[in-house]
């Protein structure tokens, strides 16, 4: 690259990935394959349209392209129909909402306060300002979805929709209920499978596909593919998201993108994606344990899934504090609200710690009981300098020396 200025920080950003350790539950690590097609020369190919049905000329290789992603999210999750242009979840999410809503209408979704996500209702976002979302949280005792909270819910305020998904929720979620339910009041039913995608394809969570109406879904989180979004949905309910994704929200599709989403369709299929995906939940479960067995409390006491949400009050540390201190050693993660919690947004009293991207890097249960050690080392000694460097230390030998 000429630009030295760009290029310095790319790499930068480069040795920060190599040596730290990644907990953003969020956050994973592509192949190799999938960023030559995300840097391929598909970011120079306007193909507004679907294939075989273009606004430009020129699209016959693009439609190749956009035909594999398609046909294979498809077989990926056993579904009926596959829309492969929303340049982001959050545009997944729009293109749903303005396909079956009206301005106004009642929706229910997951609060952000008990780890929803911001296009579920928040007064901040687009989802909020536009409809009238009302959300349900977690039960105070269990942490966990209340699914007899829900049904009382839904059968007041009769919504046109109901949104099940999260952002930082530990356990499964019960698709099979949440349909009920919707059965019961006449709504229509989406899920967003954004964080949990990778887990779905292989069996390692329930599937939404049989019981929703439409799933959303981002494809770099668990499934490990570029930034993106994608939607699928029952035949019946292909034609008008389609025009909802374009022309309705977005112009011309990303090519190159959805090159890197072909790819990484290809990938999950194969079986190496299946064991992948299965030491996920083992890890999160090894780490869950070691946090648990060092004194930490968890929210919702585990985890069934690819996250631990740990109450960072429990050891005397907001989540900010927390976060910034694991951030000095090398380990990288975000503060989180847990449910009911007390601190202001901008403090929190949780951290969200995942372990996608480094089983993505080769760590299993063995691994990841270190990290868990080396958090709790940290975190139970915030104010020794000592301590802090000498853990920055083993961090950065371990991370240098793990791939060799
Ligand atoms: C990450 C996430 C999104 C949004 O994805 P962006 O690509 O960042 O817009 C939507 N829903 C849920 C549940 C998420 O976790």
């Amino acid at each position: 690259m000429k630009d030295l200025e760009v290029l310095q920080a790319i790499e930068a950003e480069e040795n920060r990935q190599r040596y730290n350790i990644e907990l953003i539950a969020s956050e994973n690590f592509v192949s190799d394959d999938v960023r030559e097609a995300v840097g391929s020369v598909l970011t120079n190919k306007y193909a507004e349209g679907y294939p075989s049905k273009r606004y430009y000329g020129g699209c016959a290789c693009v439609d190749v392209v956009e035909n594999i992603a398609r046909d294979r999210m498809c077989k990926l999750f056993g579904a009926e129909h596959a829309n492969v242009q929303p340049h982001s979840g959050s545009q997944a999410n729009m293109g749903v909402y303005q396909a079956i809503l009206q301005p106004g209408d009642v929706v229910m979704g997951m609060d952000l306060a008990a780890g929803g996500h911001l296009t579920h209702g928040h007064k901040m976002s687009f989802s909020g300002q536009t409809y009238e979302f009302h959300g349900y949280g977690v039960n105070k005792e269990t942490e966990m979805i209340d699914y007899d909270e829900v049904r009382r819910m839904a059968h007041e305020l009769h919504p046109k929709l109901i949104v099940a998904g999260a952002s930082a929720y530990a356990r499964e979620i019960r698709f099979d209920l949440f349909k009920e339910i919707c059965d019961e009041v006449g709504a229509y039913f989406m899920v967003d499978m954004a964080h949990i995608a990778g887990l779905v394809a292989c069996g390692e969570h329930m599937s939404p596909v049989p019981y929703a109406d439409f799933v959303t879904t981002t494809t770099h989180k668990t499934l490990r593919g570029p930034r993106g979004g994608a939607i699928l949905c029952k035949k019946e309910f292909a034609e008008v998201l389609d025009k909802k994704i374009f022309p309705g929200i977005q112009g011309g599709p990303l090519m190159h993108v959805i090159a890197g989403k072909a790819v990484c369709f290809g990938e999950a299929l194969q079986p190496e994606f299946k064991e992948y995906a299965h030491q996920i939940v083992l890890n999160a479960k090894e780490l869950a344990k070691t946090l648990e067995e060092e004194g930490f409390r968890l929210v919702s006491g585990g985890t069934d899934n690819h996250m631990v949400l740990v109450d960072t009050k429990s050891v005397g540390l907001t989540g900010k504090k927390a976060e910034t201190l694991l951030d000095l050693v090398g380990i990288t993660c975000n503060k989180n609200a847990i449910p009911f919690d007390t601190e202001k947004p901008y403090y929190t009293s949780g951290i969200r710690v995942g372990t996608p991207a480094m089983t993505t890097k080769g760590y299993k249960e063995a691994e990841f009981r270190q990290v868990g050690l080396w958090i709790s080392e940290v975190l139970h000694n915030p104010e020794n300098e000592e301590i802090l460097e000498k853990v920055r230390k083993e961090v950065r030998d371990f991370t240098t020396n793990f791939h060799k």
